[in-house]
């Protein structure tokens, strides 16, 4: 027992600072590959804990590593810092009101989820080196979860290579170990090129790349009836040729998103959709580009890690919300339906309770609704690395995903609360690992036993690149 309290005392002393990097990169929000103050920020403060650092990451401008301690296992925390599009939103108000019109916010919490991380990483920094214990731990800065893929990419270029665990977390409404499934997924555009001309004069001469597109659509939601339960096809048409329904549509830009269950599903939709695209140029005697953007693989679980960071949740209980931090989370409750709060707890399987506006209980392991899953980035590394993750509760029960009320709760004491909460925890997993042997052994075995026979396959293709942007020259100036 006193091993976990010491290590959650090293996270109570140091949080200030980590509430502060969190709160910044809040109000900078920077968007897939953008975030050149976000990952600067996480650098700074890795510096100042005498980490030792490495920026650009797998060839990734926005993406940072530090590490510290010597020899032993070697401990990923994985932390990400990506805000999403058109959320703008003032803090702490339980109103739609944007900072900015059509500004960037951080509806996943990722502000959290970054400084978290790395907090957990520091404390254990902190208490391996008064231990003199054997063994490392990094944090990872990982830019871009919000489609960006870019861990797939980091996993790509190896930077996984030598860890021995990986541990995460998620800021969510209820606090513990993460079911551990996700849909393994792929983003694509089909282009495709026809021939222009009038469309009342000469539409025999003209080839259009519209109908190809609507004709693929068509294909692929009959396709639907033939494909599993729980896999999921979406599209939206980016480029409809045009604007002129005079001019057959030349060119035309359809973007998919292909989730399964598995990897080998995946890859097997993929080509089936791919198929349909084919098709549907040669019926419209068009020319079909498939171009891959991303991609991510499914979640694979981790019995031992997981029973072991579930135990650490066990020995701490709930985040400690008080009276104040449940009154503001029922004022964000009233801007709910009561759909959002009952799916809230139907995720989990949960019995809602009334008046319950915080989290004050630890899920039970495994818990879920199985159906009910998105994917994640984090899947790609847990096929390289032995994975377990969190959620962690920071805000009101029923604040739906990626919304304005999730990026107004982002900087109110019960998401500094929550994030401290998860950084013990994962601080505390790392701990035990390194110092149990036997425990990272046993985790090594059942992440090759489930693999077995299934060779990691990186949805996305070693000819693609992540959309890097260059460093903006005023923040090159600064650094
Ligand atoms: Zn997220």
């Amino acid at each position: 027992m006193q091993i976990f309290e010491a290590i959650w005392e090293i996270v109570d002393k140091k949080s200030s600072a980590y509430f502060d990097l969190s709160d910044r990169v809040w109000e900078t929000p920077e968007i897939n590959y953008e975030e050149f103050r976000s990952s600067a920020e996480h650098l700074r403060l890795l510096e100042a804990e005498g980490f030792k650092t490495e920026r650009n990451i797998a060839g990734i401008p926005t993406a940072v590593m530090g590490e510290a301690g010597e020899d032993g296992p070697v401990i990923a925390v994985l932390g990400e810092y990506d805000a999403l599009p058109g959320l703008s939103q003032e803090a702490g108000v339980a109103e739609q009101r944007p900072v900015v019109a059509g500004g960037h916010g951080h509806g996943c919490g990722h502000n959290l989820l970054g400084a978290g991380s790395m907090l957990a990483a520091a404390a254990v920094k902190d208490y391996l080196a008064k231990n003199g214990l054997k063994g490392r731990v990094r944090y990872y800065g990982c830019p871009a979860e919000e489609g960006g893929s870019s861990k797939g990419f980091m996993v790509r270029a190896g930077v996984f290579d030598d860890v021995d665990i990986a541990i995460s977390w998620h800021p969510a409404a209820f606090s513990g170990v993460n079911n551990p499934i996700s849909l393994a997924c792929s983003e694509m555009n089909f282009h495709f090129s026809g021939r222009a001309s009038h469309a009342a004069a000469t539409p025999h001469l003209g080839r259009s790349a519209l109908d190809a597109v609507e004709l693929m659509n068509v294909g692929v939601n009959f396709l639907r009836e033939h494909m599993p339960t729980t896999a999921r096809i979406h599209y939206a048409i980016t480029d409809a040729g045009g604007s002129a329904p005079n001019v057959v549509q030349a060119h035309a830009t359809v973007r998919y998103l292909v989730r399964a269950r598995t990897l080998p599903e995946l890859l097997s939709l993929v080509a089936r959709v791919k198929r349909v695209a084919e098709g549907a140029a040669w019926m419209t005697e068009t020319t079909m580009r498939q171009e891959i953007i991303s991609g991510d693989a499914n979640l694979v679980g981790n019995e031992p890690l997981e029973e072991c960071m579930h135990a650490q949740l066990e020995r701490l209980g709930p985040p400690a919300f008080d009276e104040a931090d449940r009154s503001t989370a029922r004022k964000f409750q009233a801007t709910f339906t009561p759909e959002d709060i009952a799916s809230s707890y139907s995720r989990f399987n949960l019995k809602p309770k009334k008046d319950e506006p915080l989290c004050d209980r630890i899920v039970p392991l495994y818990a879920g609704d199985e159906s009910m899953v998105g994917s994640t980035d984090v899947g790609s590394v847990s096929w390289v690395v032995p994975t377990v993750q969190m959620r962690g509760a920071t805000y009101a029960i029923g604040t739906p995903g990626h919304s304005w009320q999730l990026v107004a709760q982002g900087k109110l004491p019960a998401a500094h609360k929550g994030m401290a909460h998860a950084a013990k925890i994962m601080a505390g997993t790392a701990i035990d690992l390194i110092r149990n042997p036997a425990l990272v052994e046993a985790a090594k075995a059942e992440h090759k036993e489930r693999l077995d026979g299934n060779p990691f396959v990186n949805p996305i293709p070693d000819d693609v690149m992540p959309p890097i942007l260059p460093v903006p020259a005023a923040l090159d100036a600064a650094e």
